[in-house]
């Protein structure tokens, strides 16, 4: 996609979602850290994910300033990850950062972990080590979550990271290469091996707005992790079966037993808490069943993981060609 022929050494890859409040400083710390690491051999990739705000005309007019900055603009709001693959699939650097728009992540890390990629790295992940401005329920149910996950999944997916991190174009293109909708890139990434290693930091509180990640946003990001990454609930629904029969069983046969002993009809109450208890356990089943039907049939129509409205690269506009405009 990209009109530059020999390939930089580096593409910096944000999404951006209604972050009219840090773009320009972000643009200013990620131009200076790309600087720093590549000369001028690297490009600002800044991907609006349907922005309701101005920031799409902010993309725009700083990419007038700065031939290096790349503005991608989503024609609806398709969510974090699309976002971000929409940036990769955009950028043309021999390298990738993947880092949010909203400054908690430092762009200055960028030349050390372009050094540990010299020594041979294929990713360079940034793992958290503090995390200053997240609430306590943040910071509780991500920690479930990643044990959780990492229970359920078959591949090991370090906790404690985000999606920042530096990858190399042939990752980048792997990671490409799958065509699955619901995308949860730091387990694809992690999936697809190699040499990965981590790099520490701080996490620094959000410059400045609010976060555009909701609970129910999150949910979502977190099933799609456990539905693409295992079958282990299909497995444990059916195990759940197996015990509630058991239990049936049992509850026949001692009813059987009361019966024959005279003193049956007993009650009311321990028939329907057999009733609610078995209907419960049907229900999270058929729950959990319907959470990977509802992904077989999205995936199944197979249509584009996203959908790029304009495009402009140093101010100029290189929109893909729109049969229907
Ligand atoms: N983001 C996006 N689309 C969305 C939600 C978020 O592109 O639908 C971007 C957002 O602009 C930011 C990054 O994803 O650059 C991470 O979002 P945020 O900082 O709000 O999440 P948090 O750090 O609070 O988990
Ligand atoms: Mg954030």
């Amino acid at each position: 996609m990209s009109s530059i022929d020999t390939p930089l050494k580096v593409s910096i890859v944000a999404p951006c979602y209604n972050e009219e409040e840090v773009i320009e400083e972000f643009a200013r710390r990620a131009m200076a850290a790309g600087r720093a690491a590549a000369a001028d051999s690297f490009e600002l990739v800044l991907v609006d994910d349907g922005s309701r705000d101005t920031t799409w005309a902010k993309i725009e007019a700083l990419s007038r300033e700065n031939p290096q900055i790349v503005g991608v603009r989503l024609m609806r709001n398709h969510g974090h990850e699309l976002a971000s693959t929409a940036g990769i699939a955009s950028s043309c650097g021999a390298r990738i950062l993947l880092i949010d728009a909203d400054l908690q992540d430092p762009p200055e890390l960028l030349s050390e972990m372009m050094a540990m990629m010299d020594r041979g790295a294929d990713v360079v992940y940034g793992q958290r080590g503090i995390r200053k401005g997240e609430s306590w329920m943040k910071l509780t149910t991500s920690a479930l979550f990643y044990r959780l996950l990492r229970w359920l999944a078959s591949v090991d997916i370090p906790s404690d990271t985000g999606d920042f991190r530096l990858m190399t174009r042939r990752v980048a293109e792997l990671l490409l290469s799958m065509p699955e909708r619901d995308r949860f890139l730091r387990g694809m990434i992690s999936w697809i091996g190699g040499r990965q290693v981590p790099i520490v930091y701080e996490r620094d509180e959000r410059h400045a707005g609010t976060t555009k990640y909701s609970y129910s946003k999150l949910l979502r990001l977190a099933l799609d992790a456990i539905t693409g990454f295992s079958a282990r609930p299909l497995r444990i629904a059916s195990w759940a079966g197996v015990v509630t029969a058991f239990i049936a069983m049992a509850l026949l046969a001692y009813t059987f037993y009361s019966f024959e002993a005279g003193w049956a009809v007993t009650g009311w109450s321990s028939t329907m808490v057999a009733i609610t208890v078995f209907s419960a356990v049907q229900l999270i089943t058929l729950g959990i069943l319907g959470e990977y039907v509802g992904r077989l049939v999205q995936q199944s129509k197979g249509r584009p993981l996203f959908m790029v409205d304009r495009m402009v690269r140093g101010g100029e506009d290189v929109s893909p060609i729109d049969s229907y405009d």
